[in-house]
């Protein structure tokens, strides 16, 4: 546990939360600035800062509880899809800097919108980029 951490202390139990699912390795529970109705948020147990941190087996137990969660959502709040998301540090949103992912039921009416218009790129700009992360 991170000092000063407040998701390792909704973890602990330590500050309130709404939780909604929870087993020996992660905790999830409802996101108090909802982007939409159930919005919630995943997270393990064990402290780490970000995607970048994360330990592998922290990372798998996460992304299968947020699959549960998702489930439940369809059956339970009646969603028409969802959102998984995750920020990495302050230039991707990040705020708090415990590893968590984001998810949030989406519904054919409501208001959220994709934060970017994506443009088509040029080939030569995809083959340079994917040869840097190629590397070599
Ligand atoms: P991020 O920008 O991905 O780091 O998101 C952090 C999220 O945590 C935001 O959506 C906040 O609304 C949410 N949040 C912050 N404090 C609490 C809290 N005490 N309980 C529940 N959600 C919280
Ligand atoms: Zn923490």
């Amino acid at each position: 546990m991170a000092e000063d951490c407040i998701f390792c202390k909704i973890a602990a139990g330590e500050l309130p939360s709404e939780t909604v699912q929870e087993d020996e390795y992660t905790v999830a529970f409802m996101d108090i600035n909802p982007w939409t109705r159930g919005h919630a948020l995943v997270i393990p147990r064990n402290h780490s800062r970000n995607l970048y941190e994360v330990g592998e087996e922290d990372l798998r137990h996460t992304a299968a509880a947020a699959q549960r969660l998702a489930l439940r959502m369809r059956q339970r709040l009646g969603c028409d899809g969802l959102n998984l998301l995750n920020a990495t540090e302050p230039a991707a949103w990040q705020t708090v800097f415990h590893f968590h992912v984001h998810v949030i039921p989406r519904y054919a009416d409501d208001p959220l919108q994709l934060p970017v218009r994506p443009r088509q790129a040029e080939q030569d700009e995809l083959a340079q980029v994917a040869a840097e992360l190629r590397g070599g």
